[in-house]
């Protein structure tokens, strides 16, 4: 029986990860302790490729992509589906874990470890772990994709410490923008009235996008500042430089709202003969694709431990997320579990519940879940099937982005 022998592997890979507990729990403390910023996470780097070379996977590339990026592969010698797992170590200038990357890369290590043990038991996959540095800052993850390293992967998961359950959390498609107004060079001053001020333009800039706000989906956001509007009331600035965030729920919708606030910036540069630059930032983080296939197996997974999402309805859109980019390669979930706490992430309240004995509890659990869904993928494959035929449906918008 099928569903036997996958209760089989699942009992086996969690009695690896209850096994290891005690090393598995060192892994989440000791990242905390020594909190790192973006590409410079080495001490994470070191500590958990050496964990991994240490418990059975052979084929640990320390160097890969970036300094403090690694893959960590292992594999059946007749693999039927390959499935990544996603450790991220980065943490936030002065507040440390406050977003709890320590407890991710302990759950995908945990899960790791769960996978191997079912695939020297029998289990027909591959597993790739790949360490993906400075999601706060640089998005290590787009370091990946444009290494071609999802190129052959089934189907993507990893999980995120939060203060809620929330399994299908939207995450926003963000893009940055930086704009710059200068004087045209082919105007020739005759009179002090005809003196070109390119902040100017930023304001017109502004004030038109504030407009565009009574027309914008609730659920989409613009954050701008003026950056650069001049050195000194007495000196007619040069230039102005204005700074632009802009996030929607979905890729679509980003389009359609960048074309409108880029007609803004052109339009102000119209109006006041100024030059405009529109610079946008290539760390583009793009939203959540879910994949409904992978994470009803893992809310079924999941519920073995008592743990249930809250419904999607209740769950906001929150942040932007460099898994967001991965959702738009493979079949991917970023799944959110709830610490004890109410403090939100990227407050020292919950970079302290990141470094708690009942957070290790769940994070276990979690971790667990991911394993256990990584063997139900490989194993099944019509679910297998599914969330691909899903994927590429939302991908071609054959399906609803929800
Ligand atoms: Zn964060
Ligand atoms: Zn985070």
């Amino acid at each position: 029986m099928m569903t036997d022998r996958i209760d089989n592997l699942k009992t086996i890979a969690c009695r690896a990860i209850d096994d290891h507990s005690l090393q598995l729990k060192e892994i989440g403390d000791k990242i905390w302790e020594n909190p790192e910023l973006g590409l410079k996470e080495y001490y994470a780097h070191d500590l958990l490729t050496k964990f991994f070379s240490e418990h059975g996977f052979d084929d640990v590339e320390k160097s890969f992509v970036t300094d403090t990026a690694f893959r960590v592969t292992a594999s059946n010698p007749d693999p039927k589906a390959h499935v990544a797992v996603l450790c991220e170590y980065d943490a936030l200038p002065e507040i440390g874990h406050a977003c709890g990357h320590n407890l991710i890369a302990e759950a995908g290590a945990s899960a790791a470890l769960g996978i191997l043990a079912a695939i020297k038991a029998g289990l027909r996959g591959k597993l790739t772990v790949f360490g993906t540095p400075a999601e706060e800052s640089d998005g290590g993850k787009l370091f990946l994709i444009d290494k071609g390293a999802f190129k052959d992967v089934d189907a993507a998961m990893m999980v995120h410490p939060a203060a809620i359950n929330s399994f299908k959390t939207d995450y926003l498609s963000i893009k940055s923008f930086c704009i710059t107004y200068r004087k045209s060079a082919h105007h020739e001053l005759k009179d002090i009235w005809e003196k070109l001020n390119p902040l100017d333009a930023a304001i017109i800039a502004y004030n038109s996008i504030s407009a565009l706000r009574s027309k914008m989906r609730p659920t989409w956001r613009i954050h701008g500042i003026i950056a650069d509007g001049g050195v000194s009331p007495c000196v007619l600035p040069e230039k102005s430089v204005l700074k632009y965030y802009l996030r929607t729920p979905t890729e679509a919708e980003m389009i359609s709202l960048e074309e409108d606030v880029r007609k803004c910036f052109d339009s102000a540069a119209i109006a006041t003969n100024c030059t405009v630059e529109i610079e946008l930032d290539e760390g583009h983080y793009k939203s959540i694709q879910h994949n409904d296939a992978m994470i009803d197996t893992f809310s079924a997974n999941a519920k073995k431990f008592g743990i249930i999402s809250d419904p999607y309805d209740n769950c906001k859109p929150s942040g932007s997320t460099d898994m967001g980019n991965v959702s738009h390669e493979v079949p991917s979930i970023h799944p959110k579990y709830a610490l004890a706490t109410n403090a939100n992430i990227h407050t020292r309240e919950f970079a302290e519940a990141a470094a708690s004995d009942k957070s290790q509890i769940v994070t276990i659990q979690m971790a667990k879940t991911l394993a256990m869904t990584a063997i139900d993928l490989i194993e099944d494959s019509s679910l297998m099937k599914r969330a691909k035929d899903e994927f590429n449906e939302r991908k071609t918008g054959q399906v609803e982005t929800k």
